[in-house]
């Protein structure tokens, strides 16, 4: 039985940490993970683009091929946005949904709220509670 979290901690500052709380999984059979772009999937400076975090590129494209689904959850919009997209695409990954819920989502709450509903979060300002009571996180 789950009795907390598991966490993939980064190498360094600017990979992407996971926190996993399987109790927050929603009733589906699939998990829905939401994914920044700017620092997290893109060692980008905004608006630019830039190198390719592969750890997580190779992570969200395991988890999309066992069945679970993506979105983009960006502040890019406009052009910044579909340079974006662009540039997921042309790194193998494609999405459920940009900067949005999933259609079922929106159906079983009956409105489509400004936060993205998902089991898992990732992004390079993430921050959590340990164990031990101590804020932490990559942007800390
Ligand atoms: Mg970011």
């Amino acid at each position: 039985m789950f009795d907390g979290c598991n966490m993939i901690l980064p190498q360094h500052m600017f990979e992407t940490q996971v926190l996993f709380c399987e109790e927050m999984l929603m009733e589906t059979n699939y998990k829905i993970i939401a994914v920044d772009f700017d620092g997290t999937l893109c060692f980008s400076n905004w608006p630019e683009l830039g190198a390719p975090n592969t750890k997580l590129i190779d992570y969200l494209l395991k988890e999309k091929e066992a069945g679970n689904k993506l979105i983009l959850w960006t502040c890019r919009a406009g052009k910044a946005l579909s340079d974006a997209t662009r540039w997921c695409n042309e790194h193998g990954l494609s999405f459920d949904a940009v900067n949005d819920n999933l259609p079922e989502i929106v159906e079983r709450y009956g409105n489509n709220s400004r936060k993205i509903t998902c089991d898992l979060y990732i992004d390079d300002r993430n921050a959590f509670i340990d164990s031990s009571g101590r804020l932490t996180g990559a942007a800390l």
